[in-house]
């Protein structure tokens, strides 16, 4: 029967709401006699490691250290990294149909009042996370093989990241510190300036540090020589470049799109102007090999962010695309727009997404790539000889 997308979503939507939470890697609704899903959603996600490469998960217990009091100024997003008191990643992730997320903590946004606070924080934030993945049965993902055997078996995995390296405070042991607790992936900037050793301009603050600084070249060397992912979302054109020179392994740009795109969410595409990348900042990533992660902040909804992952594959090529939601893993909650395209109670995120961009002409080749299997290329090239 011809493939009907209308129908299709909407068998989907309705399927998928009576099958509840009871879904795995493969949903449901995806194992019946469904004709009007398209059979190549089930081909795609069998042979998929769907990766996310850019997730907030804040589940119970993980907000930041009690004992330091709240900064000054401190942003509203605090309150969101104590969001979801009830969240277990194992449940999540399996609803959401993706083999892994790259589960990141703000930790700029943590009270961090003195030096010590950061790294503070962050290895609370990795006990907490511990717990979590000891209550789920659950590992980290430490290399390509454990990726490979989390997609196999359909148990979920993470790949510990945080956005913003602001522990390393100056000290560049303490990168080999979290590589011992399970970090494979380092997102070096985010909002504010390390408190003691600035490692580069970001994209959001005026440059004044001269792109990545001596410390932040330092600090990418060492990701290379441990095998850590490095990931420079945020960073400013001249930080790039800055890592470009002294980088023995490609790197990733874990959530942006295209400055030439304006996606449907206008609101939230003025608000992250900023922090959106040209043509010629992603061809320098895609030229050393790397990838970009497209987030789903300038969609309204699921074909949208679809638009966006399209534009980005047509400016650097399939091989050098992601998936960078910069979402937690919950379902829509009201007045949380930017969570609109992250169905993930309505049957499994990735599985929409897949039937989506089927929908929009992808090959399934294509969407292997994207929506894993770039990441698992990167991350398996970084991470070889070292777990
Ligand atoms: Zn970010």
């Amino acid at each position: 029967m011809k493939h009907t997308p209308a129908l299709s979503r909407r068998r989907f939507l309705a399927t998928a709401a009576a099958a509840g939470s009871a879904t795995l890697l493969q949903p449901s609704w995806l194992k019946g006699e469904d004709s009007a899903v398209d059979p190549r959603i089930a081909q795609v996600l069998s042979r998929t490691i769907g990766i996310d490469m850019h997730n907030h998960v804040y589940p119970a217990g993980t907000e930041p250290h009690p004992q330091h009091g709240p900064q000054a100024g401190q942003p509203p997003r605090q309150q969101e990294q104590q969001q979801s008191p009830d969240l277990f990643i194992a449940e999540e992730l399996k609803r959401s149909g993706l083999t892994a997320v790259c589960a990141s903590f703000v930790l700029d946004f943590a009270p961090n009042n003195k030096p010590g606070d950061a790294r503070d924080n962050f290895l609370h934030w990795l006990a907490a996370i511990d717990a979590q993945l000891q209550a789920g049965h659950m590992h980290r993902a430490l290399s390509l093989k454990d990726l490979k055997a989390a997609h196999e078996h359909a148990q979920p995995t993470i790949v510990q990241t945080v956005e913003g390296a602001h522990f390393i405070e100056g000290h560049l042991d303490r990168v080999e510190e979290v590589y011992k607790r399970g970090l494979r992936h380092l997102q070096l900037l985010h909002d504010r300036d390390d408190m003691v050793s600035p490692l580069g301009d970001t994209n959001t603050n005026p440059a004044h540090l001269g792109g990545l600084t001596a410390f932040g070249a330092e600090v990418v060397k060492e990701c290379n020589r441990l095998g850590i992912l490095v990931d420079l979302a945020h960073a400013s054109h001249e930080t790039v470049l800055g890592a470009l020179k002294v980088a023995t392994q490609p790197f990733i740009v874990s959530h942006t799109s295209l400055d030439t795109h304006i996606g449907s969410n206008l609101r939230m595409a003025e608000m992250m102007k900023p922090r959106l990348i040209s043509k010629e900042h992603a061809r320098v990533v895609a030229d050393a090999g790397g990838i970009v992660g497209v987030w789903t902040h300038l969609a309204d909804s699921l074909s949208d962010f679809v638009v966006s992952i399209k534009q980005m594959v047509d400016a650097i090529g399939s091989d050098h695309v992601g998936i960078g939601t910069d979402n937690d893993l919950l379902a829509t909650r009201p007045g949380q727009g930017t969570n609109t395209v992250y169905p993930n109670m309505a049957g499994g995120f990735f599985p929409a997404l897949v039937g989506e961009m089927l929908r929009q002409g992808f090959t399934p080749d294509e969407i292997g790539k994207v929506g894993g299997g770039n990441y698992c290329r990167v991350f398996g090239k970084v991470t070889a000889g070292h777990a």
